[in-house]
């Protein structure tokens, strides 16, 4: 007999491939591949994971996440009832096509956007639908030209992963606005605590339109540096929510998880700090790669992406030299930029020595 066979769009999947931690022949590496924060989380954050861990791990976590939604509602200035929590905002970016599209339903996504949606997409049988970029930038026009009958969400990771590029405020209002109402707009908003443009928004305003037709997703990943707790939320219409709920895993965030995300909303302190790191190094950094001989797309993430003169063969010899060194960055040939790594923003003395071995990784090659 003929072995079980998967549902639909399964078999497309590339399974997500994470950065690497390690090296071989390496006690300690210096890690820029996951964008996760140099600055760890608020020690606050960890001591009430420490102690919810000491006590109670026999019971069940709050399955609402309801003083974690009070505590983020409270920092956003946000209603707690329409907000959601999820074991990482990956958890949500799976929920809403499971939730809402089907077999023959089409979800649109950027050519450069975050890989984790076309896995989600094709995981429900749903048809992903890649709509061109400019210069590494989402293309509203080109987005809005991709709908059909058949679109049910349009994902936009604001500012993106792996290109660090951001839409305006104006700009992803057009998309809003441009969309059919019956169609769900995703802004992926992981980063947004690091943009400092005044014409970014993450898109809260666009949540209370009234037509129950977009969500904001977030994450404690980023500058909260928590991405081994696993928290993500969003922000959506009640409608949406009831949908989320209904297909959400119960007790979707765990106990640990939950006290420890508490704990660093409230420390908005050390989120000031993150920031101020990372816009301070986000400028040198990207200058001195260009001053180096990289092509670096003006990031307004955690991360650079930079493109090699020498194409994808000098992009894999600098991957190995790094290595090489200890250093470990992000191919991004999954994303047909096999030309490019990205580069996350490391503690100073991380970003010395990355900047050190790729000086000498160009130096070597002249
Ligand atoms: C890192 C990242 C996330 C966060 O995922 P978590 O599951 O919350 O850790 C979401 N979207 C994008 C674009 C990201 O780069």
């Amino acid at each position: 007999m003929a072995p079980i066979k998967p549902r639909n769009g399964i078999l497309n999947i590339t399974a997500y491939k994470a950065g690497d931690a390690k090296i071989k022949g390496f006690d300690r590496v210096i890690k820029l591949a996951s964008n996760e924060s140099p600055m760890g989380p608020s020690p606050a954050a960890v001591e009430a994971a420490q102690n919810a861990a000491g006590e109670g791990l026999n019971l069940y976590p709050d399955p609402t996440c309801t003083e974690l939604r009070n505590a983020i509602g409270a920092v956003h200035g946000l209603d707690p009832a329409q907000i959601i929590c999820a074991n990482g905002s990956e958890e949500l970016l799976h929920l809403l096509p499971k939730g809402y599209a089907s077999d023959g339903d089409e979800i649109i996504y950027c050519q450069y956007g975050f890989i984790a949606y076309p896995i989600a997409i094709n995981a429900v049988g749903a048809t992903p639908v890649m709509v061109p970029e400019d210069n590494y930038s989402a293309n509203v026009d080109a987005m809005l030209a991709a709908v059909t009958p058949r679109t049910k969400i349009v994902n936009l990771a604001n500012p993106n992963n792996p290109t660090g590029t951001y839409l305006a405020k104006d700009e992803v209002r057009r998309l809003r606005d441009g969309l059919r109402d019956d169609i769900l707009l995703m802004l992926d908003a992981a980063y947004a605590e690091y943009v400092e443009r005044p014409d970014y928004d993450a898109g809260f305003d666009l949540v209370d339109n009234g037509l129950d037709n977009t969500i904001v997703t977030r994450t404690f990943s980023k500058i909260y540096g928590l991405a081994g707790a696993r928290v993500g939320w969003a922000y959506a219409p009640k409608s949406v929510l009831d949908i989320l709920n209904r297909i959400r895993g119960t007790f979707n965030v765990s106990r640990v998880s939950q006290a420890a995300a508490i704990a660093a909303v409230r420390d908005q302190d050390h989120v000031a700090r993150a920031r101020a790191h990372n816009l301070k190094w986000l400028p040198r950094l990207s200058a001195a790669l260009e001053e180096i001989g990289l092509d670096v797309t003006p990031s307004h993430g955690n991360f650079i992406l930079v493109h090699f003169p020498g194409g994808a063969q000098q992009a894999a010899a600098a991957n190995d030299f790094l290595r090489g060194r200890g250093i470990i960055v992000r191919p991004v040939g999954n994303y047909d930029l096999a030309g490019s790594l990205r580069i996350t923003i490391g503690t100073d003395s991380e970003n010395e020595a990355l900047l050190a071995a790729m000086a000498a990784f160009f130096a070597q090659t002249r």
